[in-house]
């Protein structure tokens, strides 16, 4: 084409662009309410502003002016946060209370990973009203990929959720993880985990879980074995050095992170030499091992209120019973907190009741001594850093997704005001906004 011609086509497409941008504008929204948590200073600030266009937020601040034509959502009695994260949470998971190897087997034969995939969903969209609109779901209890389905349905607008990472089906060693004692004359009886032995199957599982969707890989450092008939419980590492090794390098190669479900001090010692990215529950971890988590830059997602939750509403009894639980869970977080290792929320959310219950980690967490705002951080920034999500999610800043809650208290003195989540907007979309915000 000549160059006066093109000089001509470029001008014609120049001014059709500005008179289309001056015809339909980016529409603009804007969000009022009494204050906003900072949550990388732990400052209010009062009467905020936040704009957002394109599911963004384009500024955020106090007393901002807001562009003629702008969509305003007044809240004017709440206190803004940003959207929560759960990083440790099983949509997927709705297993029913009792024995767990045996209500293992029951979800398996008794539910198609389709309906598992429906009840996803549902978590899903509690999980979302709930407050949290990201999650990192580490590994769906033998649902195929159904997560992938999920994770890529909630992006396309199909079902409502939260931003998912998701690992799809784990990988532990054979014989190590649920369900356990299967009858040997149905070998292909689905699995809660991909089995694996051997450092080169260890990489053929991680690619393949890769290949087929997985945004981070899941792994088992050590296993319980609770359904042995002999009474000697056996808790030990189960994977090899060698076997955790394979599966990181090839993680790591793509960038995916790796996440291990750890225990014991052998399987966290393994984990976390053979560089994974988070220790997951962390129970037994000692002052030696968070001090080599640090130097690792190691996370630790304690998944604590499985066991400290309800302490306070228990039996004297109960809490009796209790105490030296939460003992030994109070020096954990305090020796976490001295290490400097970086701790991330996550409920572990496996039964029906739990999905939606998320906030109950953040409670927890400040009930074993944690301050609420480094609670709130372990929710948000701390969390989407584990994910690599920093710059995306977890603050309320110019660039992030304007995805933001709103509480009526005040989460810095009561952090259970988490639990009383009024307003919901997920990339610029208002998702729940209860009556009582309009006051
Ligand atoms: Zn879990």
């Amino acid at each position: 084409m000549p160059q006066n011609v093109v000089a001509y086509v470029t001008l014609t497409l120049l001014c059709c662009a500005t008179r289309l941008a001056a015809q339909n504008p980016v529409p603009v929204t804007a969000v009022r309410a009494a204050r906003m948590l900072d949550v990388t200073s732990g400052t209010y600030i009062p009467n905020p502003v936040i704009l957002i266009a394109k599911g963004k937020i384009t500024d955020a601040g106090s007393g901002l002016a807001i562009p003629p034509g702008a969509a305003i959502i007044d809240l004017p009695a709440a206190t803004l946060l940003p959207g929560l994260i759960d990083a440790h949470t099983h949509l997927m998971a709705r297993m029913a209370e009792g024995n767990q190897n045996e209500k293992y087997i029951l979800q398996l034969a008794g539910k198609s990973e389709a309906y598992r995939a429906l009840e996803g969903a549902a978590s899903a969209r509690d999980t979302l009203r709930a407050g949290f609109t990201t999650v990192r779901d580490v590994e769906n209890e033998g649902s195929g990929y159904a997560d992938v389905a999920l994770r890529d349905a909630i992006i396309r607008g199909l079902v409502e959720g939260p931003r998912m990472q998701v690992a799809t089906r784990a990988i532990a060693a054979t014989g190590g993880y649920f369900p356990e004692r299967l009858s040997p004359d149905v070998p292909s009886f689905p699995r809660g985990a991909q089995m694996v032995t051997g450092a080169d199957e260890a990489r053929r599982a991680t690619r393949e879980q890769i290949f087929y969707g997985a945004d981070l890989i899941k792994v088992y450092a050590d296993f319980l074995d609770i359904a042995s008939p002999n009474t000697t419980r056996s808790l030990h590492a189960t994977l090899t050095p060698e076997e955790l090794r394979a599966i990181v390098d090839e993680a790591h190669k793509g960038g995916h992170r790796v996440a291990a479900h750890a225990t014991t001090r052998e399987g966290i010692r393994n984990a976390v030499e053979a560089g994974v990215d988070s220790i997951e529950h962390g129970t037994d971890v000692d002052r030696e091992l968070l001090t080599l988590m640090s130097q690792h830059g190691t996370f630790l997602v304690p998944t604590s209120a499985a066991y400290s939750d309800g302490y306070e509403t228990a039996t004297p009894a109960r809490q009796a019973e209790l105490e030296p639980t939460m003992q030994a869970l109070r020096a954990e977080i305090a020796m976490a907190k001295d290490a400097h290792v970086r701790l991330a929320s996550g409920l572990d959310a496996s039964t029906g009741v739990e999905q939606g219950k998320n906030a109950s980690e953040p409670v927890s967490l400040v009930r074993l001594g944690l301050t609420p705002l480094e609670a709130i951080r372990a929710s948000t920034t701390s969390a989407a850093e584990l994910m690599g999500w920093q710059d995306q999610v977890g603050s309320l800043e110019k660039g992030r997704f304007a995805d933001i809650i709103a509480v009526r208290g005040d989460p810095l003195t009561d952090i259970t005001e988490l639990r009383r989540v009024t307003f919901v907007m997920k990339g610029g979309t208002v998702v729940r906004q209860d009556s009582e915000t309009k006051q």
